[in-house]
């Protein structure tokens, strides 16, 4: 007979309990529940894309959604452009006409109320394929080979806009693994898939959520706009048992800071991105989606979270 000893406790004088996934296809969906939305999100952008450019999907005759994840256009009408490949191409040189500047603005302000990797969790395409390698990851236990800074992600933003100056071009646009992806996607395979097979055995075999959480300069931009940004996740202190189990699935655990995030009420980095997975995992419900203006804040970081509602 094995004597486990008495139950750890967390600071809250509570038992540390863990996550156990429930037995019942219900429970099982509910935990589910957030990746589920994202696929549905990140798949229906992909086909609506492609309704458009080969089915000739329409509204009273206007395209719905026509261009690509760089630029496009909803109904004819409203311009979106990715504010980074802006930024590049306007450090290249080109003058870019005011409806992308437009577009680019409406997509950051987009991003900067919903948090900034909102994109990465929910829109763009190669996500899946790292959340793929992660979970193949977690199946054949595979170990990093090497460790690097996850800030490395920001030099590479920094080379990406300088190279643009050098270059007269939009030197990240010109590799994105994002737009390769999303143009092999919507018109066929092409040598892109080497690109795409590479970032997945380069985060399966070498490095724990390598590209997203360590290299891509465009993750890091998104984590810049999201330091602002109003969906949070709330954070309620007295009822963390420090258990881990939401760092233990989080693409980027730096920023469950508990310390942090008992200061702030919430998770505040603009790394998270709002994915969703520590809401579901947690044993106590102490996180949840909230937005900034309804959390409260006390110094002394043992505050309640307050969600107004
Ligand atoms: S880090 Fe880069 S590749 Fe990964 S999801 Fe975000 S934008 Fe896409
Ligand atoms: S917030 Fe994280 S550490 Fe705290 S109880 Fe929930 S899963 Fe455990």
């Amino acid at each position: 007979m094995t004597d486990t000893g008495p139950p750890r406790l967390g600071p809250n004088g509570r038992p540390v309990r863990h996550f156990v996934m429930p037995g019942s296809l219900g429970g099982r969906l509910r935990v589910w529940r957030f990746i589920i939305y994202r696929r549905l999100v990140q798949v229906g952008l992909l086909v609506l894309f492609f309704g458009t450019a080969h089915w000739g999907w329409n509204v009273f005759g206007r395209p719905l959604l026509q261009g690509n994840l760089s630029a496009s256009e909803v109904l004819g009408i409203i311009p979106m452009a990715d504010p980074f490949a802006v930024l590049q191409i306007t450090l290249g040189g080109v003058v870019l006409n005011p409806e992308v500047w437009l577009g680019a603005a409406i997509v950051l302000g987009a991003y900067g109320l919903i948090g900034g990797r909102t994109w990465c969790a929910w829109v763009c395409p190669i996500n899946m394929v790292t959340d793929g390698a992660a979970w193949l990851r977690r199946r054949l236990g595979v170990s990093d080979i090497f460790h690097v800074s996850r800030n490395l992600r920001y030099s590479v933003l920094v080379l990406s806009l300088v190279l643009s100056v050098l270059m007269g071009v939009a030197a990240f646009e010109w590799i994105s693994p994002i737009a390769i992806l999303h143009r092999e996607l919507l018109y066929g395979i092409g040598m892109g898939w080497v690109a795409v097979l590479g970032i997945l055995l380069f985060d399966l075999l070498v490095l724990r959520h390598g590209w997203c959480g360590h290299l891509c300069p465009l993750g890091a931009f998104y984590a810049l706009v999201g330091r602002v940004a109003l969906v949070r996740v709330a954070f309620d202190t007295p009822t963390c048992t420090h258990c881990g189990d939401c760092a233990r699935v989080c693409p980027e655990p730096q920023v469950l800071n508990l310390r942090q995030a008992s200061e702030a009420g919430m998770i505040a980095s603009g790394e998270c991105t709002n994915c969703g997975r520590c809401i579901t995992v947690c044993p106590e419900d102490t996180l949840a989606f909230a937005l900034r203006p309804r959390i409260d804040a006390p110094a002394g970081g043992t505050n309640h979270r307050q969600v107004h509602t």
